[in-house]
């Protein structure tokens, strides 16, 4: 009975989980390519030290350390429940146990970061309740974000508290009846230790309990994590894997435009490189479906953290622009628009889009390309670029700029320089000194 029970819910929850993953794979249907994905060597690394090595996270020792070790229990945690999985399907019992020594070193560790995980989340969930953390503040922190991250962290707690308890039970069910225990639980052992003057039958009840709890909440908690910031748990480790692995600095040039550009400057090179296939639909990024996959996989990834903004000098002083809320709202326009784009085509429209309905200019010109907040940011998304896609759109399709940034663009197209001079008097600076300046 209890194996059908389960197959039943498994089968919800991964039917659950094909329609959202189905969802998702609509609205990156609807994006724009980004750069080509090689360098898989470069990649593994990347992926390695930033995602599982957590080595960005650690520019905040204390608080980078309890978010590394959620993650790294996380990880361990993961696979106990594929045997949870199995033990479900076929009513066995603790069925990866023939793993021998490697079972009781992950029982030992699982059971081990359950603790430190609980822990920590405590320490987090504390951190949002009472304390004004400046970072978690914001216009784009609104109270349902707030919800959405204290529902997450309290579901990962419960996780934790009945993983314990399973673990707990499971010990103390097998000592009272005189069993064999499969794996090693250090953390469990002590509290089983208490139990050890109850009757087995209770304690056997409360171990289905706490394997129940434990097994729905991942199925709740899998089926949930797309639709909340935490999706970060999953998206998060690709993410980094596809990071952008040229120097921050290097903005992509528009393939369209450097073409252009080679033609002026030398025909022969032009006519060199290949040519433009189809008409371009449109510079830069007016709306979701002009970002790249890349721009909305970052979207889904970013845990909200707001080390971004916390370092991006224009939001320190004062300014309205925050890369955190540049990245959130592609996210929050894509689940706007992206069903009617999936079931209208891509030229549907609702009159509202990305630019101005959720960014606005203002917010677009104040940022100085410095790239702090794609240096500082622990799963290294990259907000300049996307950034720079809105203004080229702006400006590209619009004429639209600030006053001074289109002085500069008159003085290019007229003088070759940004500067309001001839090229003819740029030297007349040199006029009167003693030696002659070369031209
Ligand atoms: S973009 Fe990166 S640094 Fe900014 S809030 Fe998201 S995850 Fe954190
Ligand atoms: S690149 Fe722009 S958004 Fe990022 S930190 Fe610098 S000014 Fe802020």
């Amino acid at each position: 009975m209890k194996q059908v029970i389960f197959a039943i819910t498994l089968l919800l929850t991964l039917g659950m989980f094909a329609y959202t993953v189905n969802r998702l794979a609509g609205f990156f249907r609807l994006t724009r390519k980004a750069f080509p994905v090689r360098d898989f060597g470069k990649r593994f690394k990347v992926m390695t030290d930033v995602a599982f090595g957590q080595t960005k996270i650690f520019r905040r020792p204390v608080i980078g350390l309890v978010h590394a070790l959620v993650f790294w229990g996380f990880c361990v945690i993961l696979l106990g429940s594929i045997e949870m999985v199995i033990d479900g399907l076929s009513g066995s019992e603790r069925a990866l146990s023939v793993l021998g020594g490697f079972y009781d070193i992950l029982m030992a560790t699982g059971d081990v970061f359950a603790l430190i995980v609980a822990l920590a989340i405590i320490v987090f969930l504390s951190r949002r309740l009472f304390f004004h953390i400046r970072r978690f503040e914001g216009i784009e922190m609104k109270r349902s974000t707030h919800i959405d991250a204290n529902i997450a962290l309290s579901m990962i707690l419960l996780l934790m508290i009945s993983l314990l308890g399973m673990n707990t039970f499971y010990v103390a069910g097998k000592a009272i009846e005189g069993e064999t225990i499969k794996g090693v639980f250090p953390v469990s052992n002590l509290f089983a230790g208490w139990l050890i003057n109850n009757s087995g039958v209770s304690v056997h009840v409360l171990h289905e309990v706490c394997w129940w709890t434990h097994i729905l909440l991942i199925f709740v908690f899998a089926n949930m994590l797309p639709y909340s910031k935490h999706f970060h748990v999953f998206m998060s480790v690709p993410n980094v894997f596809l990071s952008r692995l040229d120097p921050l600095g290097k903005l992509p040039n528009m393939d369209s435009i450097t073409r252009e550009v080679k033609l002026m400057l030398n025909p022969d090179t032009a006519y060199a490189a290949p040519a433009v296939e189809a008409p371009v639909e449109r510079f830069g990024v007016k709306d979701v479906e002009d970002v790249t996959w890349k721009n909305y996989l970052d979207s889904l990834s970013c845990t909200q953290c707001g080390r971004c903004t916390s370092v991006c000098p224009a939001n320190i002083t004062g300014k309205l622009l925050s890369p955190r809320k540049i990245i959130m709202d592609i996210r929050a326009r894509m689940n706007e628009k992206g069903p009617g784009m999936v079931k209208n085509g891509r030229g549907f429209t609702d009159n509202r889009s990305l630019l101005r309905d959720y960014i606005t200019e203002e917010e677009l010109w104040a940022c100085t390309t410095c790239n702090a907040c794609a240096m500082e940011c622990p799963i290294n998304i990259n907000h300049p670029t996307i950034i720079v896609d809105m203004r080229r759109y702006l400006v590209m399709e619009e004429a639209s700029a600030p006053g001074e940034i289109k002085t500069v663009f008159s003085n290019i197209e007229n003088n070759g320089a940004p500067w309001q001079f001839s090229p003819d008097d740029r030297l007349l600076w040199a006029k009167d000194l003693e030696f002659k300046v070369r031209e």
